[in-house]
C-alpha cells in the first residue's frame, strides 16, 4: 500500500520528499508553484536535479501535485477560461519535468451558466491542455470529485464521466477520489452499504482502473450537505469505518492514498500509523492528536 500526506514545498520543491519521508510518508502530494497567486517563477534545472534526486534518496513512490486553487477551466468568461489554462500549461509542464505522475485538479464551476455547457467548456479546456504538451503523456491528468458547494461540477461520478468521455485524449485522464468530498456529495461511505454503492457506482460510470488516488479526509460537514470541511481521520462525521474499509478492501487498498487532514505533519504521522496498523489488521485507538489550521 502507498500512504502518504500533502507535504509542503516551502523553500523549494526538492525539500518536499524528505519532509514526507520523515513522517513515514510513502507517496507525498505537493503544490508545485504558489496555489493562490496567478504569477511564479519559472522551474529552474538545478530544481528539477535537486528534486529528483532528493525523491530518489527519499525512496517516495507516488508524487501528485495539487493543482491551482485560482484555475475555473469550466469558466464562461473566455478570458477567466484562458487565465485558467494557462495556469495549468504551466503546472502540467512542471508536472512533466520534475517527473511526478500524477497532476490533480478540481474540475471548476459553471456558474449558473448550465451543467451541460459548463461541462462542454472544462472537456474543450482540458484539450487545448494536452495539445499544448503532446510530450506529457507520462503525467496523469486527474479530475478530484468535489463536495458539490455552489454551481461546482465533479460532485458525481456521472459528471467527471461526462467529462472524460468528451475529451479528445481520454486515455490520458484519471480520478481521485476524496473521501470528505464524496461524504458531503451524498455518497454514504459512513455505512457498509454506502461504500459498496459508491464503489459500484464509481465502477460502472468511470471503471476502477480509472482510480488513480485517494485523498483520506473525515468530513466536519454533515452528510450531503455539499460542503467541503476537512476532519481529523475518525473524528468527523463519516467516522473510524470508513477509513477501515479504504485500507483492508481489496479494490482500493493498494491505491496512492494522501492525507489532508487539519492535523499537521506531525498528526498526519500518528494517522498514517494508524492507518498502516488496520491495515495490518489492528484495531488501535484513534490518535490524539491537536488540530490545526490547514492550508488546504
Ligand atoms: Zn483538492
Ligand atoms: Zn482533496
Amino acid at each position: 500500500m502507498q500512504l502518504g500526506a500533502h507535504v509542503s514545498a516551502a523553500g523549494g520543491v526538492e525539500q518536499a520528499p524528505p519532509r514526507g519521508r520523515e513522517i513515514g510518508c510513502d507517496c507525498i502530494q505537493l503544490f508545485t508553484r504558489n496555489q493562490r497567486t496567478w504569477n511564479a517563477k519559472a522551474v529552474t534545472e538545478t530544481e528539477v536535479d535537486a528534486f529528483r534526486r532528493a525523491r530518489r534518496d527519499s525512496g517516495i513512490t507516488t508524487v501528485m501535485s495539487h493543482g491551482s486553487y485560482l484555475v475555473n477551466p469550466a469558466a464562461p468568461e473566455a478570458d477567466k477560461r484562458d487565465r485558467s489554462l494557462a495556469n495549468m500549461v504551466d503546472e502540467l509542464g512542471r508536472c512533466h519535468r520534475l517527473g511526478i505522475e500524477l497532476y490533480n485538479f478540481h474540475p471548476g464551476a459553471h456558474l449558473d451558466s448550465g451543467r451541460e455547457a459548463g461541462i462542454a467548456r472544462i472537456a474543450q479546456t482540458l484539450d487545448l491542455l494536452c495539445d499544448a504538451h503532446p510530450e506529457a503523456t507520462d503525467v496523469t491528468l486527474v479530475l478530484e470529485n468535489v463536495a458539490g458547494q455552489g454551481t461546482t461540477l465533479g460532485r458525481t461520478f456521472e459528471e467527471l464521466a461526462a467529462i472524460i468521455e468528451q475529451v479528445r485524449q481520454p486515455e490520458r485522464f484519471a480520478v481521485c477520489l476524496d473521501t470528505a468530498h464524496a461524504f458531503a456529495a451524498g455518497y454514504a461511505l459512513h455505512t457498509e452499504a454506502g461504500w459498496e454503492t459508491m464503489l459500484e457506482t464509481f465502477e460502472r460510470t468511470l471503471g476502477l482502473d480509472r482510480l488513480a488516488a485517494f485523498h483520506v479526509n473525515d468530513s466536519k460537514a454533515p452528510f450531503d450537505s455539499r460542503k467541503d470541511r476537512h476532519a481529523l481521520l475518525g473524528r468527523g462525521e463519516i467516522g473510524p469505518d470508513a477509513f477501515i474499509r479504504l485500507v483492508t478492501d481489496p479494490r482500493t487498498r493498494d491505491v496512492p492514498m494522501f492525507l489532508e487532514t487539519p492535523a499537521g505533519p506531525e498528526g498526519w504521522a500518528l494517522e498514517i500509523a494508524w492507518l498502516r496498523a488496520v491495515a495490518a489488521g489492528d484495531r488501535p485507538p484513534l490518535p490524539q492528536i491537536g488540530e490545526i489550521k490547514s492550508g488546504l
